[in-house]
């Protein structure tokens, strides 16, 4: 992007961004489905050891293919794709905007004069157009954080109900920082397992970005059952 700015100006930056999304997303979409998968494995384990139930190969194949959904809808989400389940093909859908507002191209020129004037390092003025553009570093941490949780959530409802679970409850972390919302789902106790909390308006947490939140499940009989 620097390099574009510095021989281009910014009068052309939001079809560079066109440009990119139009290039270069798809290629992430297998990676980024593949460590989300990961994570629906992993509590689809936990899930699967508390329902108590033995789950044959028929149904853990079943899981495995409801798992593959999620992982493979999430990471076309984050990445501003389509993703057709039929096909098995993500494409580019520009679901997403670049968020390139004229704002923010205001902002970015100003720094680029600012940088000419002032003789700015090249990193110099990388940092500041990341700092301005907000797809630094810890957004996009954030951003994978909340892809993770957001399958882990809807997995572990969808696992948690195959295994005949039939109600849940949203647990907070108790302290200070909890949010008012997250405050009345603890405070809705056990609900049936695909209805909304009423804080949130939510299924399945992250009850927002960076909730803390957790979902217990509750199945109608202890007893080992196979599935
Ligand atoms: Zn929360």
């Amino acid at each position: 992007m620097i390099e574009f700015i510095t021989e281009y100006g910014i009068d052309g930056l939001p079809d560079y961004g066109d440009t990119i999304l139009l290039q270069g997303w798809d290629q992430y979409f297998e990676e980024v489905s593949r460590i989300l998968l990961d994570a629906t494995v992993y509590s689809s384990r936990e899930i699967l050891s508390e329902s108590n139930r033995e789950p044959s190969d028929y149904f853990l194949n079943q899981v495995a293919k409801e798992n593959f959904q999620i992982a493979n809808e999430e990471s076309a989400a984050l990445l501003g794709l389509h993703w057709d389940r039929i096909s098995g093909l993500a494409s580019g859908g520009l679901a997403v905007t670049w968020g390139l507002s004229q704002t923010l191209l205001d902002q970015i020129e100003k720094a680029v004069i600012q940088a000419e004037e002032e003789g700015w390092s090249k990193s110099q003025v990388e940092q500041e157009i990341t700092n301005l553009s907000g797809f630094g570093a810890d957004r996009a941490k954030q951003l994978s954080q909340n892809a993770l949780s957001f399958v882990d959530g809807k997995s572990s409802r969808r696992v948690a109900s195959m295994t005949g679970a039939t109600e849940k409850f949203s647990e907070t972390v108790g302290d200070d920082h909890v949010c008012a919302e997250c405050e009345e789902n603890e405070a809705d106790g056990w609900i049936p397992i695909n209805e909304q909390f009423s804080g949130s308006g939510t299924e399945d947490t992250p009850h927002h970005p960076n909730c803390r939140c957790s979902v217990s499940y509750r199945w109608q009989e202890a007893a080992v059952t196979a599935v």
